[in-house]
């Protein structure tokens, strides 16, 4: 149980809210899902199913400079694929009347004031956390003209910039927050996605917020540490309109209040989570897009392989504290392959293939080896392996030297099995002008086939393989990590700078030909490889693979 957990039980026990809890899921769509936000999501939507509560998604779309549907939609594809299901969709902006007539009572009532400062200057009036800030010229206008120009700045009338509405606090305050904080800005440049051309002033996150969690019910607003200290300016706007229930705009009474708790942001090393980061590298092309299976986002990491189960498995191994820290991504990619290893297919697939002639089987001869998708488990489903006297090889699975310490096949003749096949020797390879080996040459056993009496004879080595003329040309594109350096956001150089030159590397792969009808999304292992899906852009006419994850696992060593 994590301490949020804890925190939901013991108002369950002290019947606070009636019992109810309500959660949402909050994300500015201003980009697609990362798998920071899976936590979020992971501890919103899972306090609210595991309590019997509701969570829904809330779009917090309070700046149409950044926003666009393009994302709206995105979040709720990703948060449906991770398999999650909202109450009720609402958006920040469907409150913006409210909002508004709460900043012209809060006008009223000389709780506010407009500003015209430049933002610079109004920052150069904050102070530090140890010096008081000073007090705006603005800051004591009559309210009647605060009103008017309030009024002013929504018809329009001035400038992007020009003029700002303010709480007025307190400009010494220990908590920065409090000192004046901005309540309200001017947008005219960009329509919103859902609101057209409707609000020329747009609230901020401090105004917009706690206000919504009020309209809407919610009981446990839970969000991530930065926000600690936005937590006394939440309660505070909501205590400024609470006690006649926001003019009855919430259907739970004026004792109701939404509480704010904080968890830990997910930092993973080797890659950003920033959504203004990711945007970069998608806008200069840098990826190929928010769904490059190199990017950290929900797509990204669909793309790469990455099953729901396995990355809501991660959370969960990760927890919940209130310490911000930084997550290995090698633990990200062990629960991955934990998933994998127990159901993906193992085929064989030959990245730098050499022909392999059988000179004792019969040319005219083709038979069908039937291989368990994993070894000793039958209930995994078989598949059919042609075989002839032409197979394709791993290069590096012949050496012309002698070599004791070598147990595939060379001239010194050991006993190699091909998987799920026959146990071979090696006799001898043909080469081209430049001497590079083209030909290998074998002998087989014909009573040594897997599955049957002879097949359990053991050989110190087994090779993959695919008939030369059933295999399939596929396209292959191995990822890795997406930058050179653990933190490049604590780096000094820009971390465009920082990117893994090596992070894909794009080659050919003759795969077995039961991968000829693969459907996008499938997850194999590729014998020796590593651990591969089926991409998005893949068809039966070219075939394509990412590499999800390699074999060897080096978290678990190190832990
Ligand atoms: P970014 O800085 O990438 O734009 P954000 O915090 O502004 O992220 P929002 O869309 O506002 O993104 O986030 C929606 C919710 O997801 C918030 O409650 C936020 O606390 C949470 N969240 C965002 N990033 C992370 C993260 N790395 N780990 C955990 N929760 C996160
Ligand atoms: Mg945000």
């Amino acid at each position: 149980m994590n301490f949020i957990e804890e925190i939901v039980e013991k108002d369950l026990q002290e019947k606070k809210n009636d019992g109810r809890i309500q959660t949402r899921f909050p994300p500015e769509p201003n980009g697609y899902l990362h798998i920071g936000h899976v936590k979020a999501i992971c501890m919103d939507f899972g306090i609210a199913e595991k309590y019997g509560g509701v969570c829904n998604l809330r779009f917090d779309d309070t700046n149409p400079v950044k926003e666009d549907v393009e994302y709206v939609d995105s979040i709720q594809q990703d948060i449906a694929w991770l398999g999650f299901k909202w109450g009720k969709i609402f958006y920040a902006s469907d409150y913006f009347q409210q909002l508004y007539d709460l900043a012209i009572r809060f006008i009223k009532a000389g709780k506010a004031y407009v500003d015209e400062q430049s933002a610079e200057q109004i920052a150069e009036q904050k102070g530090t956390p140890t010096e008081p800030g000073q007090n705006s010229p603005y800051r004591d206008r009559p309210i009647e003209e605060n009103l008017r120009l309030f009024e002013a700045m929504q018809a329009g009338e001035i400038p992007d910039g020009k003029m700002v509405l303010r709480a007025k606090i307190d400009m010494a305050n220990p908590n920065m927050h409090f000192r004046d904080p901005i309540m309200y800005r001017i947008i005219t440049t960009h329509p919103h996605h859902r609101t057209g051309r409707k609000w020329n002033v747009y609230p901020m996150y401090d105004f917009a917020h706690g206000q919504s969690d009020y309209f809407e019910g919610v009981t446990h607003s839970i969000c991530t540490l930065e926000f600690v200290v936005h937590r006394p300016l939440y309660d505070y706007f909501i205590d400024q309109f609470a006690g006649d229930n926001f003019a009855g705009l919430s259907p739970y009474g004026p004792d109701y209040r939404p509480h704010q708790y904080e968890f830990n942001r997910l930092n993973i090393t080797y890659t950003v989570m920033s959504k203004r980061k990711m945007l970069q590298l998608v806008q200069e092309g840098l990826v190929a897009g928010w769904d490059d299976p190199r990017m950290p986002t929900v797509c990204g990491l669909r793309r790469r392989g990455y099953t729901a189960e396995a990355i809501r498995s991660f959370i969960d191994k990760i927890g919940y504290t209130k310490v911000e820290g930084m997550i290995d991504l090698g633990l990200l990619e062990h629960t991955i392959r934990e998933t994998l290893k127990e159901t993906a297919p193992r085929v064989c697939a030959i990245f730098d293939p050499v022909r392999l002639v059988i000179t004792n089987y019969d040319a005219s001869e083709h038979e069908v080896i039937t291989a368990e998708n994993i070894d000793g488990k039958p209930e995994l489903g078989t598949r059919e392996m042609p075989f002839s006297r032409e197979l394709w090889i791993e290069r590096a699975d012949f050496q012309e030297e002698s070599d004791k310490n070598f147990y595939r096949l060379s001239p010194m003749g050991r006993e190699v099995r091909l998987k799920s096949a026959y146990i071979v020797q090696a006799t001898g390879c043909e080469k081209d002008a430049n001497g590079n080996i083209t030909t290998v040459y074998a002998t087989y056993d014909p009573l040594s086939k897997s599955g049957t009496e002879g097949g359990n004879r053991k050989t110190k080595a087994t090779i993959n393989w695919v008939d030369s003329e059933a295999a399939i040309d596929a396209e292959v594109r191995l990822y890795d990590r997406l930058f050179a350096v653990e933190n490049p956001s604590a780096e000094e150089r820009d971390f465009r700078e920082l990117l893994n030159p090596e992070s894909l590397k794009i080659t050919t792969a003759k795969v077995e030909s039961s991968l000829a009808n693969v459907k996008k999304q499938d997850h194999f292992q590729f014998l020796k490889q590593g651990y591969f899906v089926v991409d998005d852009d893949s068809s039966a006419e070219h075939l394509i693979f990412n590499r999800t994850a390699s074999l060897k696992d080096n978290w678990q060593k190190k832990n």
